[in-house]
């Protein structure tokens, strides 16, 4: 599947014309209710100014928490509308349901440029398991529809993919066109040297991006939890470090593929380890391979922290997708600080897989010094995985 040849909202015109978007509007709330972090709805923006002010009439649709398929004001988007209503300096009229009378007859009534938000998609159950009636109602209410929710185009649900079936046109937004070119280009079409960087806990929870990413890589750095089972397959020891004994073999042969197809593989050569999992724990610095007995590796060390910046150094293009060890404590932060700051300080194309990498850049404070941080935990693994996202490839090629 081409990526980058996917139809967007600047190749319709929509001038009149009722627009279905997905956005991805799942914030956090804080205790009082109020919204935490607006980021995911100011990333949407764009798309909906450009609706706006190309006097489309827009309903908006998005998911927000678990709501387990049943109407539950807490997870209701009026809180989203209102947000909404102050950063477009325009009314965003909130729907009562989602395919309801409310949400029609405002629909209904929209003028040209005005804007409408339903409610919560999830309060039906038939969302996530992609219903075709669900998805029919909710493509009634439009003539055009636009994905700009790359946070849940893995998934195959109702309002980012069923709806596509009856719609005559199905274009993606500017964020979910921004994720897959800056993705779509950072994998397949790499200024080289290439950097992926990988972390994170498990090695499980990420051979399929290591097989993907080995075939196009030049440098392939691993760090995090997953790194002790590839120090334990090399005969060394890891105390009670992270381990996952049925991945010895694959550690081994994935040594092996590297080496002979001329990639560098980079893993740690020292380790901060802790006697508990806790933040105020005794730590001592131990070379990789050789952690003791009632000690557990929580963080790459500082000679490794060296070797993996180095290495940023050299590249063009840097994907990294995994914390060094675990950052939430400050005492096993200084890895994935290191790691976030070479790629700060670097020229080359730096690309932050969303979740956790994304999470500890924006904490350690370097967000705005990446090329890219991706809005989709999930998504983005996906992405880095070579497989196709549903969400996206519903929607209409160029012609
Ligand atoms: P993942 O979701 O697989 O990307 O893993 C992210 C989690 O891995 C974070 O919560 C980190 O705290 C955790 N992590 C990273 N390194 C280690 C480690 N050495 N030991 C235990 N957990 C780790």
């Amino acid at each position: 599947m081409n990526y980058l040849n996917k139809k967007t909202v600047e190749d319709i015109d929509v001038k009149g014309k009722k627009v279905l978007v997905r956005c991805d509007f799942n914030v956090p709330f804080d205790a009082e209710g109020n919204i935490s972090d607006p980021k995911r709805i100011n990333e949407a923006l764009k798309t909906i100014k450009y609706l706006v002010d190309h006097q489309a009439k827009v309903i908006l649709c998005s998911h927000l928490g678990r709501p387990k398929g049943e109407f539950n004001m807490k997870y209701s988007l009026a809180p989203v509308a209102e947000y909404l209503s102050k950063a477009l300096g325009q009314e965003v009229k909130m729907a009562k349901d989602v395919i309801g009378e409310s949400a029609k007859s405002i629909a209904a009534s929209l003028k040209d440029g005005e804007v409408e938000l339903i409610e919560n998609v999830r309060f039906h159950k038939e969302e996530e398991k992609n219903d075709p009636a669900f998805a029919k109602e909710l493509a009634s209410l439009a003539e055009i529809y636009v994905n700009d929710a790359f946070g849940t185009a893995h998934r195959a649900h109702c309002s980012n993919v069923g709806v596509t079936q009856y719609v005559d046109t199905a274009v993606v937004g500017y964020l979910m066109q921004k994720e897959i070119d800056f993705l779509g280009n950072a994998v397949n079409n790499p200024a080289r040297p290439f950097v992926a960087i990988l972390g994170g806990s498990k090695v499980s929870s990420k051979i399929s991006v290591i097989d993907n990413l080995i075939d196009k890589v030049d440098v392939l750095i691993i760090g995090g939890g997953m790194a002790y089972t590839f120090a334990k397959a090399a005969g060394g020891t890891v105390g009670d470090s992270l381990l996952e004994m049925d991945y010895l073999d694959y550690a081994n042969k994935m040594k092996e593929k590297a080496a002979a197809k001329g990639v560098k593989l980079l893993l740690p050569v020292d380790n901060v380890v802790a006697d508990a999992f806790s933040n105020d724990a005794n730590t001592q610095v131990v070379p990789a391979g050789q952690i003791p007995d009632g000690w557990e590796g929580l963080d790459i060390g500082p000679e490794t922290a060296k070797l993996f910046a180095d290495a940023v150094k050299t590249a063009k293009t840097v994907v990294w997708n995994g914390p060094m060890g675990c950052f939430e404590m400050p005492n096993f932060a200084h890895g994935t600080e290191a790691v976030a700051k070479a790629l700060a300080e670097t020229d080359a194309t730096t690309i932050i897989g969303g979740g956790d990498s994304a999470a500890a850049v924006n904490i350690l404070g370097y967000g705005d010094k990446m090329t890219h941080i991706s809005t989709g935990g999930g998504a983005s693994l996906e992405f880095l995985e070579g497989k196709e996202l549903p969400g996206v490839a519903a929607a209409n090629d160029k012609d």
